[in-house]
């Protein structure tokens, strides 16, 4: 059994690694740690806040930690929200208000092709007592719906359409989702780069 920790307060994010990885591991996140302070997003890269997260909690934990960076681009939106996907209507907004403004603001684009063209990407680093031991980074294409369908997943999963499917993230089975979404792939390449369960 290997122990990892997420350097997340997301439960969500922490329960789709943790199904991901299945049983051979055991995952906790930061929510266990409520007096470590905040981690600051400084980066302007998925890449750079991921490796950030990782570094910064694995020199306070003894663990190895990983760190997921994650977000959705929308091309018509110049690849926003991008790196701020979390904070995209504010700090404070709900779920609903980042999706509300992001339709909102493919609608005012108006008809160009492939308007709605969108993917989620993903960036994990692995980290041990303080250095990185490295990253993956993965994307899941795919197109924004209409309107939000679905109250599976979390984020901005009601109204994203993977590639090759009619439904959004929110109303497809998480097994689908856990199986190929941005996270799914950026897990796997990163359990077969760098993670090896131990006895
Ligand atoms: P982070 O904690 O800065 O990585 O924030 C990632 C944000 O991107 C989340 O708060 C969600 O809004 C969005 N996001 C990332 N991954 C997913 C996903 O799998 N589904 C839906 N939204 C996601």
């Amino acid at each position: 059994m290997t122990e990892l920790v997420i350097a997340t307060r997301n439960a969500h994010k922490t329960r789709e690694i943790q199904h991901i990885l299945g049983p051979e591991f055991t995952v906790r996140d930061l929510r266990a740690y409520s007096a470590m302070s905040e981690i600051p997003e400084s980066g302007i890269s998925f890449e750079e806040n991921a490796r950030l997260k990782a570094v910064a909690v694995s020199q306070r934990l003894p663990d190895l930690v990983i760190a997921d960076d994650s977000g959705l681009e929308v091309d018509a939106l110049g690849g926003a929200p991008g790196v701020y996907s979390a904070r995209y209507a504010g700090i404070k907004a709900s779920e609903k208000e980042k999706i509300d403004k992001l339709l909102r603001e493919l609608a005012s684009v108006g008809a160009i092709s492939d308007a709605r063209r969108a993917r989620f990407r993903c960036v994990l680093a692995l980290a041990c007592k303080g250095n990185l031991l490295g990253s993956v980074e993965e994307v899941v294409e795919g197109r924004i719906a209409h309107k939000a369908r679905g109250s599976g997943g979390f984020g901005y999963d009601p109204i994203f359409i993977p590639e090759g499917f009619q439904q959004t993230f929110g109303e497809l089975p998480a097994e689908v989702k856990n199986t190929i979404s941005h996270r799914a792939k950026a897990i796997r390449r990163l359990a077969t780069k760098l993670l090896k369960p131990r006895d």
